[in-house]
């Protein structure tokens, strides 16, 4: 089933490169196992892609993400590029991709294998088993509204504004989302206090009438993050804001307890997606083959679910990571009685499973 379509890997800084080779070992495998047909480039970003060209987005990495149809990346940054400026600095190169082709629907999972229920902080029942989905508006609201900024020494001002187009969009995203899973989604704002997320909820709530087969219901926030806490399996598909959808995203993430295990993605209109692990370039770990790769292994899952419509190998990679898990294997990063894992090793014992 040759799907004929185009991934550019972009592995960044350090542990970047060790999570993003063994992915591409999984991208590789099930290319040939089920003749995808998709083709496959490389390009720097960050501190590395400063460092050859002086410039953490290169035009050549730029001309490379305009062919393709889906990114994956693997983290940047570091202590040896924080004293640069600004612009130079290897973050400004992932935010100005993201900007570069919109990507305003962020997707963050929070799933908490029933093998690694010891990582969370969360009683086990709680947490055992859990499977959200965050979906955040990334490129609206008050990280973006005008005016913004100091408007004398002691005052400063950020405006929050969303318009209808811009929560239609989302707003779809997160039904779609949901459409794929339990059709369960749960809008979350504050308006009991804000007019923006009065316009929110009018617009998700008209929305909901071309999704009849979803269940939608709305939270207000402070009350959204108490429960993520309280209970979080009460939740299937979460959609909301970017500065509510920024804060509940970091909450989910810390009820699994485990930053190495955590993909996301980040889709435009035309279905084009960034995909990355949500952890950073680890330098303490990196170089020393000590990394779990699974974030970025599931981010491929990701990107076969959402930029092509593949749910089955989405699951496939999904269930052998559940696989290897189950049979006790870790890294470093996880709790463990046994040997622990190189982040090669973890790879192998990934391709073992699809190989199958
Ligand atoms: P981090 O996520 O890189 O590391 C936090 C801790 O988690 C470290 O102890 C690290 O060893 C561990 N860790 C992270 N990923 C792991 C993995 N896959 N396996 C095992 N252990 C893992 O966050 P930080 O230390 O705050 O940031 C380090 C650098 O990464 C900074 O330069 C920061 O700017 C950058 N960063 C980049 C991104 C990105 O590229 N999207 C995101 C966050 C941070």
């Amino acid at each position: 089933m040759s799907i004929d379509r185009k991934i550019l890997l972009l592995p960044g800084d350090g542990i970047g490169p060790e999570v993003i080779l063994e992915a591409e070992r999984v991208l590789e495998c099930l290319n040939s196992k089920y003749s995808l047909g998709i083709s496959i480039e490389k390009a720097l970003l960050g501190g590395v892609a400063y460092e050859e060209s002086g410039d953490p987005l290169p035009q050549e990495t730029l001309e490379k993400a305009d062919w393709s149809d889906a990114i994956l990346l693997g983290a940047v940054g570091g202590p040896r590029w924080d004293d640069l400026p600004s612009e130079k600095k290897p973050e400004k190169g992932l935010l100005r991709i993201r900007a570069e082709y919109d990507f305003f629907a962020n997707l963050r999972p929070a799933i908490l294998s029933k093998y690694l229920v010891s990582a969370s902080t969360i009683k086990k029942e709680l947490v055992s088993d859990l499977d959200l989905l965050i979906v955040r508006e990334l490129t609206g609201g008050i990280y973006f509204g005008e005016p913004r900024g100091f408007i004398e020494k002691n005052k400063a001002i950020n405006t929050m504004v969303y318009d209808e187009e811009e929560i239609i969009r989302i707003g779809k995203v997160g039904f779609e989302a949901a459409l794929k899973r339990n059709k369960k989604l749960c809008s979350v704002d504050k308006s009991n206090v804000l007019e923006v997320s009065m316009l929110w909820r009018e617009v998700i709530t008209e929305l909901a009438k071309d999704y009849e087969e979803v269940q939608l219901s709305h939270m207000l926030v402070d009350n959204a993050a108490m429960q993520l806490v309280r209970e979080p399996k009460q939740f299937d598909v979460i959609v909301t804001g970017n500065l509510f959808g920024d804060i509940l995203s970091d909450i989910s993430a810390m009820l699994t307890g485990s930053i190495g295990m955590l993909p996301s993605a980040s889709l435009n209109e035309s279905g084009k997606g960034l995909y990355e692990p949500v952890h950073g370039s680890a330098p303490d770990i990196a170089g020393k083959d000590l990394a779990n790769p699974i974030a970025a292994i599931l981010s491929v899952a990701m990107m076969m679910r959402y930029t092509f419509d593949l749910e089955d190998i989405a699951q496939e990679i999904e269930s052998a990571v559940d696989s290897v898990l189950s049979e006790g294997h870790r890294t470093s990063d996880l709790e463990s009685e046994g040997k622990l894992l190189s982040t090669k090793e973890m790879g192998n014992e990934i391709l073992t499973k699809l190989e199958l």
